[in-house]
């Protein structure tokens, strides 16, 4: 952790592509910001292997590649990084604080930019599995599910694009769906429903996840809704795609938020306290794209420093 500065200009929570723009334009406008990378350096485009709607990449890039990219970009201006964990805030006064574990940092201005973590269905065995079967990143994952059987759960976008992504290594996917309408988008669902290695478990939902010691996942328990009716299903992985949660524990009675925990922000990506800014996921339950992300990144820093001039006027 840098401790030359008693009071950082800026600093920046989050390093995927909000929190990189972010931190390309402050940095390019000499703030030298401080960048905390968070627990998935890169965000979530670190689990996706090719971006093909990310202007300026016309044969498409690799996700990973992408968030290099404008890593070295921000570095490239003099942004710094830093791994830490960013365990409590406090933000009514000013300068505005946050700790590292017992380490203290304080900052003028703050951009929070910590994203949102994939949902999980909350099962017991869920958290015990993972890694061993059960999943939220086919893009990751697929390539170890050759000519096995896997389940999707969810209805949306991501849950369809992953058991696209899925059928081109596993025998056999089945989504599982608690209703009887896809809620993702009509190309999506075409391509899925016209894939023969693709199934479609209406109304269900998975209740229990079942296991052998050596192998991990060895099928779900799946309920149909209407009848109430259970029965095991044998499969070898779970990839759980049920949307997202923002990651806004940390400012949980400081900053404002919706019912389902993601920022309120006004006038673009003003926070409800001065000086604290959000920009990505954390503030965007609509969009959710990389280059919306980047776009409320941009809008972040610009009214970031605005804020920071008057305040030194
Ligand atoms: P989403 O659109 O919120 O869909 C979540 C799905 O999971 C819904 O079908 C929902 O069911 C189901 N679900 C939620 N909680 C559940 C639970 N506890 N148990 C079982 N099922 C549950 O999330 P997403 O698919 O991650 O997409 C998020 C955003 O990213 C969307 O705006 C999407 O368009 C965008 N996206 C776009 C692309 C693309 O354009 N290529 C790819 C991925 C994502 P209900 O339908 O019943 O609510």
């Amino acid at each position: 952790m840098p401790q030359t500065d008693p009071v950082y200009d800026m600093i920046i929570l989050g390093s995927g592509p909000a929190g990189l723009t972010a931190a390309i334009y402050t940095a390019r406008s000499n703030f030298n910001p401080l960048v905390i990378s968070g627990l998935q350096p890169g965000g979530q485009l670190t689990t996706t292997t090719e971006v093909d709607n990310f202007p300026g990449f016309s044969q498409g890039i690799d996700g990973p590649r992408l968030m290099q990219e404008m890593e070295d970009q921000a570095r490239r201006f003099g942004t710094r990084f830093d791994t830490s964990e960013i365990s409590r805030v406090d933000l009514t006064g000013t300068p505005l604080r946050l700790w590292a574990g017992d380490q203290e940092l304080r900052c003028r201005t703050l951009i929070v930019a910590t994203g949102a973590s994939p949902r999980m269905l909350g099962l017991p065995a869920e958290k015990e599995l993972y890694g061993r079967g059960v999943s939220v990143c086919a893009t990751c994952d697929g390539f170890f599910y050759k000519e096995k059987e896997v389940v999707v759960v969810g209805g949306g976008d991501t849950a369809i694009e992953e058991a696209s992504f899925l059928a081109r290594f596993a025998s056999k996917v089945t989504v599982v769906h608690r209703r009887d309408t896809l809620r993702a988008t009509a190309p999506l669902v075409a391509r899925a429903e016209a894939n023969e290695r693709i199934d479609f478990r209406w109304d269900s939902v998975v209740t229990a996840i079942l296991s052998d010691p050596q192998k991990g996942v060895s099928g779900v328990t799946l309920r149909h809704l209407p009848s109430g009716k259970e029965e095991e299903f044998p499969c070898d992985g779970l990839f759980v795609a049920i949307g997202h949660v923002p990651n806004t524990a940390l400012f949980k009675g400081q900053l404002d938020m919706d019912e389902d925990g993601y920022l309120v922000t006004r006038n673009g990506t003003e926070t409800n306290i001065p000086g604290v800014f959000a920009a990505g996921d954390v503030q965007d339950r609509h969009f959710r794209q990389a280059i919306t992300a980047a776009g409320t990144g941009c809008m972040a820093a610009i009214q970031a420093e605005r804020y920071f001039e008057a305040l030194n006027d």
